[in-house]
């Protein structure tokens, strides 16, 4: 499989090829600003110790504060938060919120530890980056496998280690603990405004077909909303399978048998179909929102999609955009199409500094017009560099980091 770092890096000079950067600036940016590694050891239900990997890596800060989330996953490892801490750092700046990019992780499978366990795991990570996180240095937030719960131990462990009980330290809370209205959905809510603000710009139909791949918090609620609009959600998958019914699944029959059963291989009414049989179906949208390296040049010849919106990050490697954009294959990227989870998420930090609670109307109002305004933005870039979305997204977030940088 391919590095996702070394993607990343790639993607930079994919991007300067077609705009002139200085020299100095683009090997400034290559190189993460602090990495950070430690090994985390907490005693298991059964009383064994067992000890993990864990990471931050904060990429860039000339825009704000280090900003990104903690994935924990078993293949999560230095590469892969690397590769996550450099898009945060563009994301942000796509969107133009005042934080810069960072990223942490354990790697760790989830799904085999108890509640204590996750709980010890959680604020073990929390001793060990004490020292390197907080309000104005680093504020992480949720990822892959990370939820609300986790964020609040997490805000939790800092306030005893530091006194500074403001929440301010982490985003993505519940929201009796300082948590923002429309986090949990931001980032498939964000999607779907880069989506209707690109539509017709990219001649999608009115009513379109759509696949997520994903069943996590941005596959389930870009699934919600989509067919919510009158869209037809086809297919859905999970890590081990698909769901697939060309007449339109019933989405919430979907969910409620993935939380039910666990697995959506078990699912009644549908016809089971694997994950790679999913990214290449007939469809108007595709949304990966699940990994990286899902479309590659071995299946990118064979996407029957008219458009990729890129909900997970990293999903589509550089090799696979080529061959999309010269099929006509529009792909809106992850640092676009995914970047109101970081938006609302500086929106929660913005709120438990100042002391304040917005209302749910107030977030998505804000919200949507970034997205509306960036999305456009990043349309009109393409047009007038003649190039794809990915590298438009690119420069216009290295101009911004650029100018903080001088
Ligand atoms: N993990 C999310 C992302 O990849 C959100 C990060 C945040 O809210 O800081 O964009």
């Amino acid at each position: 499989m391919s590095n996702p770092f070394e993607n990343a890096l790639n993607q930079i000079s994919r991007a300067a090829a077609v705009r002139d950067f200085p020299p100095e600036f683009l090997a400034k940016l290559k190189t993460p600003n602090n990495i950070l590694e430690k090994k985390l050891t907490i005693t298991l239900d059964n009383g064994e110790e067992k000890t993990f990997d864990a990471y931050r890596v904060q990429f860039n800060n000339a825009r704000g504060p280090y900003k990104g989330g903690i994935r924990y996953h078993q293949q999560t490892d230095l590469a892969e938060v690397k590769a996550l801490a450099f898009w945060m750092a563009l994301k942000t700046a796509v969107v133009n919120i005042p934080m810069g990019g960072g990223k942490g992780g354990i790697t760790v499978n989830p799904k085999e530890l108890s509640v204590g366990e996750l709980e010890r795991l959680s604020r073990a990570w929390t001793q060990a980056f004490a020292e390197f996180i907080g309000p104005q240095k680093d504020v992480p937030a949720p990822d892959v496998n990370t939820t609300p719960q986790i964020m609040a131990w997490i805000a939790d462990e800092y306030g005893k280690i530091t006194g500074d009980t403001s929440g301010a330290v982490v985003t993505g809370k519940p929201i009796e603990n300082g948590g923002s209205e429309g986090r949990g959905t931001a980032t498939a809510q964000g999607g779907y405004y880069v989506f209707e603000a690109l539509k017709e710009k990219l001649g999608l139909p009115d009513q379109c077909r759509v696949v997520i791949q994903g069943v996590g918090n941005a596959g389930r609620y870009a699934a919600r909303l989509w067919s919510a609009a009158g869209h037809k959600v086809i297919a859905i998958s999970d890590s081990k399978a698909a769901v697939y019914d060309p007449n339109g699944l019933n989405v919430e029959e979907v969910i409620a048998c993935k939380d039910k059963e666990r697995s959506l291989e078990k699912c009644p009414n549908a016809e089971i179909i694997t994950n790679a049989e999913l990214l290449e179906l007939d469809c108007d949208l595709l949304i990966p929102a699940a990994l990286e390296n899902q479309i590659t040049q071995e299946n990118a010849a064979n996407l029957k999609a008219r458009v990729v919106l890129e909900l997970a990050n990293g999903p589509t490697t550089p090799e696979a955009d080529d061959i999309l954009f010269s099929r006509g294959i529009a792909v809106v990227p992850d640092i676009l199409a995914n970047a109101c989870g970081v938006t609302v998420s500086t929106f929660e930090w913005e709120q438990n500094l100042k002391n304040e609670h917005w209302s749910e109307q107030e977030v998505f109002d804000k919200l949507k017009e970034i997205m509306v305004r960036e999305a456009e933005n990043i349309y009109a870039k393409s047009k007038e560099l003649n190039t794809d979305l990915r590298r438009a997204a690119f420069i216009v977030a290295l101009e911004r980091i650029e100018g903080a940088m001088k």
